[in-house]
Parts: structure tokens; C-alpha cells; sequence
């Protein structure tokens, strides 16, 4: 007897369990009522879209193939007479480039650093005039990124669309304060989003970038929202998703531009998406009252 009761029991709290985390994972406010009071539960509702910039709401990659490309139709006339392998010249930049893409002691300027970087390459050829010609080099790379590089045609039509939707945004970009400033500039990011946060400047303030939660935080703040009101969309794994994660954000949503094996990647994302454009289907999910 006393071990039906029991069981009785058990499936009452069970049924309990079940019914409350069903309130929960759908999107409503409930009101739960006691004997004395009526208490309101809150339940995370969107307000607010965080975007990552490079190769999420600016294809920067496929500019940098760009870039590239001019760096190598162009260096053959500043080397003089040598037989220069351009496809060398630009995997040993690139080598070493990931290594340290700017000087971390922040003591010699970004321009002047990459500069040293093609000087290095250069001189693996032989090249005499690698001082001069590396310099040459990162003009050109930088000119020709800078010179033409816009957002994604759909970014303005969907920030007006969250706009409509009473929703902030913000973006939260990592790297190098001055290169990324000059991006956001070329780009015209400051004609649709008030709100940005550059990595590099929250580190130089001996704060952190992503995926460190504190930078979401502070995005939090400019939108006036909690995280977990709040979602992020971003390209990368490391810093995207797992910093989305780390704030205890609403949701994280993965743009998966290189096609990766979803069923095998780490940290895993609440949505993946293959473009920006696919965005606006998941922020009337989770607007869904
Ligand atoms: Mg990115």
C-alpha cells in the first residue's frame, strides 16, 4: 500500500516537472498562484540581436581573396628583374601573419607591422628591395579591401525588420581597434547600428574580447536588456558561439559559411544557418508570444 502511495506520488511530481519545463520552454508568462500570493514568472522573451561583423554581416573572406589577388598581380612590378612565385610569396605571408597578426605589444602601428610580414616574404625570394616592396604590398592590400567593402545587401532591410520589432542591436567584433574601426567605416556599419563594440579596444582597457562574457554584458547594457534576452549571430565557433554561451545568452545562432559537419562541431550553436538571410525566420520564432 504504502508503496503505491509512493508511486502515486512520483507521478505526480513527474507530471508536474513535465508540465512546468513545457511553461517554460514555450514563451509565455505565467502566473502561478499559492494560496496568498500571485507570482508573476518572467519568461525570457527577445530583445535584442547581436552580430558578429566579419563573414557574418560582410563577406570580409571572400574581400580578402580580393586583396590578395591584387597584391599578387601587382608586386611582380615593384620586384624588378626576379622570377617571384606569387603563390609562395603569399603563403608565407599568411604563415606567418596567423602567427601574430599585429604586434602584441601594441608598439609598432598595425600598417607598419604587416608591412615587416611581406618584407619577411619577400626576402625568402631574395627579393633586394623587401623593405620598400613590402610596404608597396600592404597598400595595396589594404586599398583594395578598404576601397570596396559593404555589408551584405540584405543587412539594411534586416535591421529595419528588427527595428520594426521594437528589438536593439549591437555588434561585437573582435580584432585589432584600428582595423576593425577602418572596416566598420568602409562598411558604413554606423549608419545602421548605433551600437558597437570593438574586441580590440575592450583589450586594450585591460578588458576581455570574445568569447569572454563580459563583452555580451556590456552589449547588454547598450540594448537595456538581460542576456538572456538577447541573442548572437556569429561565424565562429571559438568566439561566437561559445562567448553566446558564456553570457548565458537566449540563443547563439552559427552562420556556417564553410559548410561544416554540424553533427560533430563543438560548442554546439541553438541555430545554424547558412546566410544572414535566414535570420529573420528565427527571430519570429523566438518572438512568438
Ligand atoms: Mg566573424
Amino acid at each position: 500500500m504504502k508503496e503505491r502511495k509512493k508511486e502515486r506520488k512520483k507521478m505526480r511530481q513527474k507530471f508536474f516537472d513535465s508540465s512546468f519545463s513545457l511553461f517554460f520552454s514555450s514563451s509565455f508568462n505565467i502566473y502561478i498562484h499559492t494560496h496568498t500570493h500571485a507570482h508573476v514568472y518572467m519568461m525570457p522573451k527577445l530583445k535584442a540581436v547581436f552580430f558578429d561583423l566579419d563573414d557574418t554581416l560582410v563577406p570580409t573572406s571572400v574581400y580578402d581573396v580580393r586583396a590578395y589577388a591584387d597584391v599578387k598581380a601587382s608586386v611582380i612590378t615593384w620586384v624588378g628583374k626576379i622570377q617571384l612565385d606569387v603563390d609562395k610569396l603569399v603563403a608565407d605571408f599568411k604563415e606567418k601573419f596567423v602567427k601574430a597578426p599585429w604586434d602584441p605589444e601594441y608598439k609598432t602601428d598595425v600598417f607598419t607591422w604587416r608591412s615587416r610580414v611581406w618584407e619577411h616574404a619577400l626576402k625568402l625570394q631574395d627579393v633586394e628591395n623587401a623593405e620598400e616592396v613590402g610596404l608597396k604590398c600592404q597598400k595595396c592590400f589594404d586599398d583594395n579591401r578598404m576601397g570596396t567593402f559593404p555589408l551584405y545587401d540584405c543587412v539594411k532591410d534586416l535591421t529595419e525588420y528588427i527595428k520594426s520589432k521594437g528589438l536593439e542591436t549591437c555588434i561585437i567584433t573582435n580584432g585589432h581597434h584600428r582595423v576593425q574601426r577602418d572596416k566598420l567605416e568602409a562598411c558604413k556599419a554606423y549608419t545602421l547600428f548605433e551600437n558597437i563594440i570593438v574586441g580590440g579596444e575592450e583589450v586594450l582597457a585591460g578588458r576581455k574580447e570574445k568569447p569572454d562574457g563580459s563583452i555580451f554584458v556590456k552589449a547588454c547594457k547598450y540594448a537595456g536588456c538581460l542576456p538572456s534576452e538577447a541573442i548572437h549571430v556569429g561565424d565562429s565557433l571559438g568566439a561566437d558561439i561559445q562567448g553566446g554561451i558564456n553570457a548565458g545568452l537566449l540563443a547563439t545562432v552559427f552562420i556556417n559559411v564553410k559548410a561544416r559537419d554540424m553533427s560533430t562541431i563543438q560548442p554546439m550553436p541553438t541555430y545554424t544557418i547558412k546566410h544572414i538571410t535566414e535570420l529573420k525566420e528565427i527571430i519570429d520564432k523566438l518572438l512568438v508570444v
